[in-house]
């Protein structure tokens, strides 16, 4: 068994060889992109939905058997500049909603900078680093 799969992986190995095989952000983009698109299908049962889970499917496979490296990593990098904005957004949504490593996080009321305050400390008076102004948060 173990020999049938090692042999696999070599096989797989030479395929990829020289292809661009990356799962980039782009790609996670589009699978991602699928998925919620299967999903919403399932209460929707559009063929419009189903053609575009199959475009999207195949461009990502597309761009991981692609011999073209530098133009797949273009397409990345154009992906990446206008969605980072975007994802940078997403994520201090999801810190200030949920926390993240053991902090909360706060923007401050007075200059809107971001403040990350230790969980778990009850009540406390944060005091802004930034302009002093100080504010009582839960933690
Ligand atoms: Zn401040």
């Amino acid at each position: 068994m173990n020999d049938f799969l090692n042999k696999l992986q070599a096989k797989y190995e030479q395929l990829m060889e020289g292809r661009y095989g990356q799962i980039d952000p782009l790609n996670t983009a589009l699978l991602v992109f699928s998925c919620l698109l299967l999903l919403l299908n399932l209460f929707v049962h559009s063929w419009i939905l189903r053609i575009l889970i199959v475009l999207a499917l195949a461009y990502a496979v597309f761009r991981m058997v692609s011999k073209n490296i530098t133009a797949r990593s273009r397409e990345n990098a154009f992906f990446e500049k206008y969605t980072d904005g975007l994802l940078k957004g997403l994520r201090k949504l999801w810190r200030h909603l949920f926390g993240a490593g053991g902090y909360r996080y706060y923007s401050c009321p007075k200059c809107h900078k971001e403040l990350r305050v230790p969980r778990g400390h009850g009540r406390v008076q944060i005091s802004c680093p930034h302009c002093s102004h100080s504010f009582v948060k839960n933690t």
